[in-house]
């Protein structure tokens, strides 16, 4: 694209206020999109921040009460938050996993509380049974030794 053709104007004033500001707003471009970029790197920062604190919420209620299970937050926020692991018990044989977040086939706006009943116990389904899964506490940080 052909860099933006500015007629020159004809009083002599306002020739030197366009050879002024055409290098001001040059440099201003760059300096504002600075700016922006330093702000939504410490927007993203906060969110994440934000993000980890619903997720120590939702697992301190969950160890504290165990319910509600809804609201809770959802996968995306879980993974953003440095939750990506969820424990789960199946309702049948009580056997505990561990499911990686980020390996599910779901939208990453789906909700936690909603994956209770999506998700199977591989156990039970090869007894050809399909029970629900119980959300135990929340997404963990550490990988589970297995
Ligand atoms: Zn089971």
């Amino acid at each position: 694209m052909a860099p933006k053709y500015h007629p020159t104007p004809l009083s002599g004033g306002q020739r030197k206020a366009l050879r002024k500001e055409l290098p001001a707003a040059r440099a201003m471009t760059g300096i504002l999109a600075a700016q922006s970029d330093e702000m939504r790197s410490k927007g993203d920062a906060l969110i994440r921040r934000a993000d980890r604190l619903l997720c120590e919420s939702w697992n301190e209620m969950m160890w504290a009460d165990g319910e509600p299970i809804d609201p809770s937050l959802t996968i995306e926020q879980a993974a953003n938050g440095g939750y990506p692991w969820l424990q789960i018990e199946c309702f049948r044989c009580k056997t505990p996993s561990d499911v990686d977040l980020a390996a599910l086939r779901q939208e990453p706006t789906t909700f936690v509380h909603d994956l209770a009943g999506r998700l199977r116990c591989r156990k039970c389904a090869q007894a050809g049974r399909r029970p629900a899964a119980t959300l135990l506490q929340r997404p963990r940080q550490a990988v589970p030794e297995t």
